[in-house]
């Protein structure tokens, strides 16, 4: 048999791929123990040319090798077969049964019925035909062995085997999975939805609270729709099920252990998730809609981006329940939510996600359009970004806006495809039937928290409305919609199925109905299991209402800052270090001896150092993080001898904080959006995150203008995360110059966040330790320095550090002469080291410079301070190093103005406008560099 078995499987047309790992799958079954397979199996496997010394990790490819070899031994081979025989069956029948059923397993849902509207055209899988596979009706009464079909039985007559694939594989729910590489997770999906032929049974509790979830959800938008006509709401028709599903889902986490819930979803049923699964007071949104507003969210958003947290009832007890805010740009709150959850994790110390949940809500256009998903995807097994798995659901309403031809949406047969990209399953799920949506809800959980890993379910389902309520669909989807106009709603198609089966009847739908219709009228929380919020496990008062000149004690004692460095440049004897790390660290040991002034990778290690060692946390992220891209932090030691990595900020104190630096995946948008997410939900830990060049934050714009510049004003949601971005005119191009600078200047209003060119490593270990020690958390956005980081004048004494404040601006330095000063120039970062050397050089004591270390909020009073010192200069300069109409000169100018003494002139010292951010010439870059200081030094 064995030739035979292998000449039929390699000559079979379908999925040779496939069957190769399903036989392979069994052979490894095999391995382990010959008994986990059946007879017919064990005597093929039993004959192959055995593997001697065959390391497990190599079991595939080799045996992979054999059955060619064995299909390529050629008919002499094949004509020496000794098949046993199997009874009545054929050996060669035998066969096909087993790939008919590994046909269903891998495209079965080809076939599946998952389109409510019967609009899809499915194609024809020839794969899933009995005479595809030489088999035929005539073979219905023939009992098959079923291999490892999970039904519970060894065997079956072929016509009972076909019905109940067809009804496992093609109802309702089409299951992706056969491409996870992973057996045990393979057969786990596999077990779950075969053993009950995905459609379990459920109890008449269950089925009511479907329906009540149905009633809510269709009830909710009528009501609207009547009460407020025309007025956008993104209504949640056709895709109603998302209600009970995040019910459910969120019902089911309880009792598996979860605490808190985290929700990201775009405008879509928005509105609807809020007051039916968050337990927002209807009241509350419809005086939103009447046009009143809550004053403390200072300028608000649009009620479909709210964001809102309460608790839940489950029957493992109450959890808490947070709904993120969200701008339009869509999928970006998804790394957020991700973020904010690994940030509860970290708090709960749990490292296996078991105790909060991320849930995210995607779009069917937008999941297969936006990059940020991918990125997301990359993340989710990552060190620094893993959450134990996201539950991803895709409201997959077949439209996005007025586009719905897949040609045009997208390049993938799914929607979804993307998510095989980590292998995860995909439970697409006619949303017109609630009992599968509940049956996937489940397993998409139990999936995600046994394997800790990303799932998706893809809600078919379709948008009764245009866009929005004011639009008109038919213009574009005609026949789309006038499917949809005749088709019920899933409320009535559910209770039609409930009252034909007796379940309920009709009499009860009604009142449901109109219980839930009273509800909404007498205008209080219509979700029966919202409870107050008292288990969420952060307290942001202590934070709230200060300005960003709040008085901090940030002082710090040389005696401790030496202990500090003493613990920072200890490892390890046996951790061997390279040697440039090597005598960067002898360079380290020499400035705790005070041998030598502290340069800026030492000033800002001794900051991490001085946080986590009261207590507090510190999370950095970045791309090179550990190392710093310019070769400066060395905060990891990676050993020489064997790779291992030691971190000694990891080791500072016995009740220290924690001290987390990760290299983050090579992406911004993704990785800016989780740190936000991170910092929004947790002021006790200093969250930064680190560009590689300042340019590359040019990748995550959206999340700087749509979250962190102005997510306090819009949603009333502080955030202290830090960005260090590179940035400096050291004639690396136009690309890795500028952090642009104007931007962030540009939007820079309210005091929503700080920008900051810190010039010495005391301003970098103050600038550091302030972000921490206020209690104000406003965004931090650094214009890090490149060769500033190895510049000899660029140092600082304990004694400086220890002063414990950052000062917003630097006056003159040198023992210049306030009188004799005529002009005052006026710059910000590394030109300052240009301008000093230069004016030395040139022995001049006509002109002061004055270093702006803060640029927003702009330090007023303490530069009024030095304007009075140098009343008598009236001719004052701003000078920089980026073109004209980039750097601060256009977005602070009327701040250098305001500052100024009387009857004083401001001029411009600098790079011509320009439309790239640098030149990529280094001489012209060098005779411009030269120019400008020049040109600033030159007292009219
Ligand atoms: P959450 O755990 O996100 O549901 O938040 C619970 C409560 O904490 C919210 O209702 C807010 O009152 C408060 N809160 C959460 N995050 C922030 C934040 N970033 N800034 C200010 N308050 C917050």
């Amino acid at each position: 048999m064995q030739q035979r078995v292998m000449k039929a499987w390699w000559d079979s047309s379908h999925l040779a791929g496939g069957n190769a790992t399903y036989i392979e799958e069994m052979y490894e079954l095999y391995l382990e123990d010959a008994q986990n397979v059946s007879e017919e199996w064990r005597e093929v496997f039993d004959k192959l040319p055995k593997l001697d010394g065959v390391e497990v990790e190599s079991k595939h490819s080799a045996v992979r090798d054999q059955f060619r070899t064995l299909a390529a031994l050629g008919p002499a081979a094949r004509a020496g077969s000794s098949a046993p025989q199997t009874g009545s069956v054929s050996d060669e029948k035998q066969v096909k049964v087993l790939q008919l059923i590994n046909a269903y397993r891998f495209r079965g849902h080809q076939h599946a019925n998952l389109d409510p509207l019967e609009l899809w055209k499915q194609p024809r899988v020839r794969d899933l035909e009995l005479s595809h596979h030489n088999l035929s009706e005539s073979d219905f009464d023939t009992t098959f062995n079923v291999g490892s079909y999970a039904i519970g039985k060894e065997s079956m007559p072929l016509g009972e085997l076909f019905k109940s694939l067809n009804r496992t594989y093609c109802g309702s729910i089409g299951t992706e999975y056969m491409h996870i590489t992973d057996t045990e997770q393979k057969r786990w999906v596999q077990q779950r939805i075969e053993s009950v032929q995905a459609k379990p049974e459920i109890s008449r509790e269950e089925k009511i609270s479907l329906l009540q979830g149905l009633v809510a959800a269709d009830g909710m938008e009528k009501y609207l729709g009547a009460k407020f006509p025309g007025a956008k709401r993104f209504s949640l028709e056709g895709g109603d099920s998302l209600v009970p599903m995040l019910k459910s889902l969120i019902s089911h986490a309880g009792t598996k252990g979860a605490k808190e819930v985290v929700v990201g979803m775009a405008h879509r049923g928005r509105l609807n998730v809020l007051v039916n699964v968050l337990g927002k007071n209807p009241s509350v949104l419809f005086d939103e809609f009447a046009g009143n507003h809550d004053d403390s969210l200072g300028a608000g958003d649009v009620k479909y981006h709210a964001g809102y947290s309460s608790d839940y009832a489950t029957p493992g007890g109450n959890l808490h329940l947070a709904l993120a805010f969200n701008p339009s740009h869509l999928e970006i709150v998804n790394p957020v939510v991700i973020g904010s959850v690994r940030a509860r994790l970290d708090r709960r110390g749990c490292e296996d996600g078991s105790m909060v949940l991320p849930i995210t809500i995607h779009g069917d256009s937008a999941i297969a359009g936006q990059g940020v998903v991918q990125e997301t995807f990359n993340m989710s097994q990552t060190r620094g970004f893993k959450v134990g798995g996201t539950v991803r659901i895709v409201i997959n309403n077949q439209v996005g806006f007025t586009t719905s031809k897949t040609e045009d949406t997208r390049s993938t047969q799914y929607c979804t495809d993307i998510a095989k990209m980590v292998q995860a399953p995909i439970f697409h799920v006619n949303a017109d039937d609630p009992e599968a949506v509940l049956f996937v809800t489940k397993l998409a959980l139990d999936y995600r928290n046994q394997f800790k890993r990303d799932v998706v379910i893809d809600l078919v389902c379709y948008r009764r409305h245009g866009h929005n309520e004011a639009d008109e669909p038919n213009a574009t989807q005609p026949l789309m919609y006038q499917k949809i106009k005749k088709h019920p709603v899933p409320r009535k198609l559910y209770a039609d199925q409930l009252i034909a089966q007796g379940t309920i009847d009709a009499h009860e739908v009604d009142k449901l109905v109109a219980d839930y219709r009273a509800a909404l009228d007498h205008g209080a929380c219509v979700v029966e299991e919202w409870r107050p919020m008292t288990e969420h496990s952060v307290d942001w008062t202590p934070y709230l209402g200060h300005d960003w000149d709040v008085k901090y004690d940030g002082s710090i004692s040389v005696e401790k800052i030496k202990q500090l460095g003493e613990r920072l440049i200890a490892f390890p004897e046996d951790h061997k270090l390279h040697s440039r790390v090597a005598k960067l660290y002898q360079d380290r040991k020499a400035m705790v001896a005070g041998d030598k002034a502290l340069d800026w990778g030492m000033a800002e290690n001794l900051a991490y150092a001085s946080i986590v060692d009261t207590g507090d946390n510190i999370r950095m992220t970045g791309q090179d993080s550990g190392r710093g891209t310019f070769f400066h932090r060395h905060a990891v030691l990676h050993n020489q001898t064997d790779g291992s990595d030691y971190m000694p900020l990891q080791h500072i104190s016995p009740d220290q904080g924690t001290m987390e630096i990760y290299d983050s995946v090579l992406s911004e948008a993704a990785v800016l959006a989780f740190e936000f997410g991170y910092a929004t939900a947790e002021p006790g830990c200093l969250t930064i995150w680190e560009a590689q060049f300042g340019d590359f934050a040019n990748g995550a714009q959206v999340v700087i203008d749509q979250f962190l510049s102005s997510g306090e004003a819009k949603w009333g949601r502080l955030c202290g995360l830090t960005m260090l971005l590179p940035h400096g005119y050291e004639g690396q191009g136009p690309e890795h110059s500028s952090a642009r600078l104007e931007r962030f200047l540009q939007m820079s209003a309210d005091h929503n966040w700080q920008v900051c060119v810190p010039s010495t490593p005391a301003q970098v270990f103050n600038m550091l330790r302030r972000q921490t020690v206020r209690p104000m958390r406003k965004p931090l956005i650094v214009m890090s320095p490149k060769s500033l980081l190895r510049h000899p004048l660029a140092t600082s004494s304990m004694e400086e550090l220890s002063e414990g404040v950052f000062h917003n601006v630097i006056d003159e330095i040198d023992n210049i002469s306030p009188s004799k000063v005529k002009r005052v120039v006026m710059c910000s970062g590394k030109v300052y080291y240009d301008l000093l050397e230069q004016r030395r050089k040139n022995d001049q004591d006509d002109v002061a410079i004055v270093r702006i270390e803060q640029l927003y909020p702009f330090p007023h009073e303490e530069m009024g301070q030095i304007a009075s010192k140098y009343k008598t200069a009236k001719d004052w300069v701003w000078c920089q190093e980026e073109p004209q109409n980039q750097g601060a000169w256009y977005c602070s100018q009327h701040h250098f103005w305001s500052s100024l003494p009387q009857n004083a002139t401001l001029t411009y010292a600098g790079r011509q406008a320009s439309a790239s951010p640098a030149v990529g010439y280094i001489s012209v870059h060098n005779q411009q560099q030269k120019d400008l200081v020049d040109d600033a030094l030159t007292v009219k």
